[in-house]
């Protein structure tokens, strides 16, 4: 590399100090921090391969948002507030302008979420970013899949199945153009204050990463419930509407993956609690089926119910 690791790091990943619980930051063997006391630590890791999880030439600043994103989004869906994270690159090269706008898409969402980054590591070979994010929940308050009861209402914040669209799009697969399909894949927008606000009130909650059947699907399993979702109430934009049309298909926006929406189950009884609440969410908020004591993932559309197969969501080791 042209530039030096250690003057890279310097650059592109040494942002200035700000959170009073960071010690020490990047430049050290380790970091030190302050976990928040009385409260539980979550953390969470995730990885994008080039190719895999995003395509070859995808804007940088875009990458550097949506890898640090993704991150966020697993705290969200656990109620966590996020403080710290740290960055293990995998670069081709140094190349400078790329690691400019990479860092730079990066920080400025950590920055809107007073989020640190306080670490990481930097190593050559094929483009690969790892996050490590982490963030504090207190004890009873963190959502996890196993709480959905039979009754609760099954909700979902933002739209579903434009990201989806998105890829369809970037693979060339429909004529479609859609500018909010595209950023909604390349820039998603992590529901962290709806996770806060949903911490201590929902009684599960998912982000929606492989596909909003998969991603239930893993509540309903982990809860041993099943559920019913009304297809007419899904928050489904209007071209992707018009994409099911032209693939015939009304399941694509249940399969498709990347919304990093929040879904989560609420009890009857709290449901006017979350309506005071809705305001604070950034974002909507529909209601879109139930939770049922009859295992399994069903939708109602025109007065029928068909099965939906909860594991057709992506999977990387599945052929
Ligand atoms: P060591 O060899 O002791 O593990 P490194 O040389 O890997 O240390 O890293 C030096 C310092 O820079 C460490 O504080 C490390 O956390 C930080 N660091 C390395 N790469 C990154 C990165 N991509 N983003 C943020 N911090 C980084
Ligand atoms: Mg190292």
């Amino acid at each position: 590399m042209a530039l030096g690791e250690f003057e890279l790091i310097r650059s592109f990943f040494s942002p200035p100090s700000r959170r009073p619980d960071v010690v020490l930051t990047v430049g050290d063997d380790c970091a030190l921090l302050t976990p928040a006391s009385g409260q539980l630590l979550a953390t969470t890791v995730d990885t994008l391969v080039e190719g895999v999880h995003f395509l070859s030439g995808t804007d940088p600043r875009r990458l550097g948002h949506k890898a640090l994103a993704v991150n966020l989004s697993d705290l969200a869906a656990m109620g966590a507030r996020p403080a710290w994270v740290t960055l293990a690159l995998t670069l081709p090269g140094a190349d400078e302008a790329w690691l400019t706008a990479f860092s730079k898409g990066f920080l400025e969402l950590a920055d809107r979420h007073g989020v640190e980054l306080v670490g990481g590591d930097t190593t050559r070979g094929p483009l690969s970013i790892t996050v490590q994010a982490m963030g504090f929940v207190g004890r009873d308050k963190a959502m996890r899949r196993s709480g959905a009861g039979i009754g609760d209402g099954i909700y979902l914040t933002g739209e579903l199945g434009l990201a989806g669209l998105g890829l369809d799009i970037a693979l060339g697969r429909t004529p479609l153009r859609s500018d909010a399909a595209t950023d909604k894949l390349e820039r998603p927008e992590p529901r962290i204050r709806a996770g806060l606000v949903l911490a201590g009130l929902a009684s599960a909650c998912i982000d929606v990463s492989d596909g909003l059947a998969a991603d239930l699907g893993h509540i309903l399993k982990a809860s041993g419930v099943g559920a019913t979702l009304d297809w007419q109430a899904l928050p489904l934009p209007h071209e992707v509407k018009r994409h099911c049309e032209d693939l015939g298909d009304v399941t694509f926006p249940l399969r498709a993956g990347d919304d990093y929406e929040l879904c989560f189950t609420l009890p009857e009884a709290r449901e006017s609690d979350l309506a005071a609440l809705l305001p604070e969410f950034g974002c909507a908020c529909t209601r879109i089926g139930r939770i049922e004591r009859e295992s399994g993932l069903r939708m109602a559309l025109n007065g029928e119910i068909r099965a939906l197969n909860a594991a057709a969501g992506y999977q990387h080791f599945s052929s």
